[in-house]
């Protein structure tokens, strides 16, 4: 049989790069790059020329999985779905309906993620329902809604290459969101100035102007004495911040605080360094600032992105083309899971539940009462398990590897009624459910993902799910029609047009418009074509507002029993929690197991040399890896990639909580080294 090719889109980050699956005699043979895609345009990275790699792995799920004592056997889906619908309900019934919760998924297409956050809400009458955003970006949406309006990507991605300086901060975009650095390439090769502000320094510098190693969690002295700098000079867009923006007084007042001398001395910058980056930003036409969960993963994160958001205001580079801010989403879906609702204040569309208005809105689409108090976050379900929370349905999530402080995660799932977890492999999490149920990935399934500059993209079936695994979408409308509910959607299209029904900004999307190139939200109508960059006359919440960031320094600092700061971030080969990654053999043997990097010197001191195996400690656990030698970090630090199961960096990591958004600090944390000279033994 000849091969067909499926254009599709890959898996992996939420650059949301076009790829085309050979299929042969119905299995995914190769991954090829599309070059209709409009992100993409031709191009992917090591992750995405690999994706079909695990797609038939023969670790897939192929049936659920029933608990019984230390082992699971395998089931008929018809008790499997009866089984579920029975204990959440029962769950629910017993001890009132904020005792269920669900976390949704990022790897899921927007038509699951709907679906999933629908029947949570409507079945068991809670808002209990979050996703693993909680643990990235929430922090945008949070700090971009209170600034501007709008908790998405100002631009578009190809806005990059015509931007005259790009400040890139907490990003590590070259090894995270390979295909996107191509327009980056573009503008360095007119010249642009690229100034990366990151503690570590990452494959993005290699083309910058200057690194800026700031001490860690200093993002807001920095922005700061940016601002005060610029406000001094004369060098802030007054005529911008007369018409478009309110409280500029209020951040006037607030820099009045940071001269450049004080920001200098906490940020480990030197003032000339600070003043050059804040000139060049200011003075250049064009601006962009990209960053991500370097500035998101911190006890004060809401407020890192905040500073931001004032930074591009006070230089009127926000609402134009080739400016604007980008903070750039971890998962192929993260954007579209945070959009379609699945967080515990939100309804889709960043709808508050809180509104009375938009409740009876979404009762009399849903038909189904709901109630008007924000539900749990990820950590707060977490931790309430087992107490408040006595059931949890988690869909293609990995908490075991993905949340702070894992051995507490571990020892909260174990204290569940009841777990039921739907993936496509039996992950470090399924380990602890009750229920199993087989999903499918990518390539088998129909829907659309959105990606980090705010665009739906169509995904197209390619193979079956294998054995007797189900597509998510066919078993969350199963789950819905035995919890009671009308879940009789013909199609992922039918779903979309439902939510497409129920937020203004999707009006104007449907399945027939996104072959080729996808459409940008907003689309309010059918004939409007998406939106390139959003605020241009106005800003979505009317006027842009200043507000001031309150600085927290890291809840965490060295001491000296724990003396050296702990990073964790993502390495180009592998992803989130290696779920799909490291079932890949070439990605394997690109980079096969965990690591930590540690400064020449502190390895000097420590007696540790290249692949020598370390014992890394902190106030919560300990992990035992392997040391790798590099200037990358800066002495007294060093970095922990989180994907590996065997040394798990997320044991060691912190939960201290931003106040607002609930995002826990993982980039920064105290540990202790010891070289280990009995781990190869062991
Ligand atoms: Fe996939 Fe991201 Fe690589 Fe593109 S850049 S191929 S979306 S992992």
């Amino acid at each position: 049989m000849n091969p067909e090719f499926i254009r599709t889109i890959c898996p992996y980050c939420g650059t949301g790069c076009g790829l085309v699956l050979k299929v042969e005699n119905g299995r995914a043979a190769a991954s090829y790059p599309d070059r209709e895609n409009p992100v993409s345009k031709g191009s992917l990275c090591v992750k995405g020329w690999v994706a079909h790699e695990f797609v038939h792995h023969p670790e897939r799920l192929t049936a659920p999985l029933l608990r019984r004592g230390d082992a699971f056997v395998e089931i008929p889906w018809e008790e499997a779905i009866g089984l579920a619908a029975r204990k959440l309900r029962e769950t629910a019934e017993k001890y009132g309906p904020d005792s269920v919760g669900g976390l949704s998924s990022a790897k899921c297409t927007n038509e699951e993620n709907y679906l999933f956050q629908k029947l949570i809400r409507a079945a068991f009458r809670t808002n209990n329902v979050d996703h693993c955003a909680r643990l990235c970006h929430v922090a945008t949406t949070a700090g971009m809604l209170q600034t501007l309006g709008s908790g998405a990507m100002t631009n578009s991605i190809s806005d990059l290459a015509g931007a005259d300086c790009i400040l890139f901060i907490g990003s590590n975009a070259a090894e995270s969101h390979p295909v996107l650095m191509g327009a980056v390439y573009r503008a360095l090769d007119r010249g642009a100035a690229v100034f990366v502000i990151d503690p570590r320094k990452t494959p993005v510098a290699r083309n910058a102007r200057r690194l800026l190693r700031l001490n860690p969690g200093t993002d807001i002295p920095l922005l700061a004495g940016m601002m005060r700098h610029i406000v001094d000079s004369g060098l802030h867009a007054k005529d911008f911040i007369e018409k478009r923006t309110e409280n500029f007084e209020a951040l006037r007042t607030f820099l009045a605080a940071w001269p450049l001398d004080k920001a200098a001395s906490e940020t480990g910058i030197g003032e000339a360094t600070i003043r050059e980056v804040a000139e060049t930003y200011a003075k250049a036409e064009n601006a962009a600032i990209v960053y991500c969960m370097g500035i998101t993963q911190h006890a004060c994160g809401v407020a890192n992105v905040i500073a931001i958001c004032d930074l591009a205001m006070l230089c009127g580079h926000v609402g134009k083309p080739f400016s604007g801010i980008y903070p750039l989403r971890g998962q192929n879906n993260v954007q579209g899971a945070c959009d379609m609702g699945a967080l515990p204040s939100l309804y889709p569309g960043y709808q508050a539940v809180s509104d009375p208005a938009v409740r009876e809105k979404f009762q009399k689409a849903w038909k189904s009462e709901l109630p008007d108090t924000p539900g749990k976050t990820v950590t707060e379900l977490i931790d309430a398990a087992g107490k408040d929370i006595r059931a949890l349905y988690i869909m293609a999530e990995n908490p075991c590897i993905s949340d702070p402080d894992v051995n507490h995660v571990m020892e909260a799932l174990k204290r569940l009624d009841f777990l039921v977890v739907q993936d496509i492999f039996l992950t470090e999490t399924a380990k602890f459910a009750h229920l199993v149920l087989p999903g499918a990935c990518f390539a088998e399934k129909t829907g659309t993902y959105t990606n980090t500059e705010r665009r739906f993209q169509l995904l197209h079936k390619a193979v079956d799910p294998p054995g007797g695994a189900k597509g998510d979408f066919e078993i969350l409308c199963l789950m819905g029609k035995a919890l009671g509910l009308p879940f009789d959607y013909a199609s992922p299209a039918e779903v979309m047009s439902e939510y497409a029904n129920l937020v203004p900004a999707y009006a104007g999307i449907c399945f027939d418009r996104l072959e080729r190139v996808g459409l940008q939200w907003p689309c309010p109508d059918e004939n409007h074509p998406g939106t390139r960059f959003l605020h241009g006359t106005t800003f979505t919440r009317g006027l842009g507002r200043f507000v001031v960031p309150d600085y927290t320094p890291p809840m965490e600092k060295p001491d000296a029993e724990y003396p050296y700061y702990l990073n964790t971030g993502r390495v180009f080969a592998h992803y989130h929690t290696g779920t799909m990654t490291r079932r890949s053999p070439f990605l394997n043997r690109e980079i096969e197991d965990p690591y930590v990097e540690i400064h020449p010197d502190d390895a000097a001191s420590l007696g540790v040399g290249p692949g020598d195996w370390i014992r890394v400690t902190s106030r919560r656990g300990s992990i035992v890896t392997t040391a790798r030698i590099s200037d990358r970090v800066v002495q007294g630090s060093i970095f922990a990639p989180f994907h590996f199961t065997e040394a798990r960096a997320n044991m060691l990591t912190n939960p201290a909580l931003d106040p607002v958004c609930k995002t826990p600090e993982y980039k920064v944390c105290a540990v202790k080294l010891e070289k280990d000279h009995e781990a190869k033994a062991r």
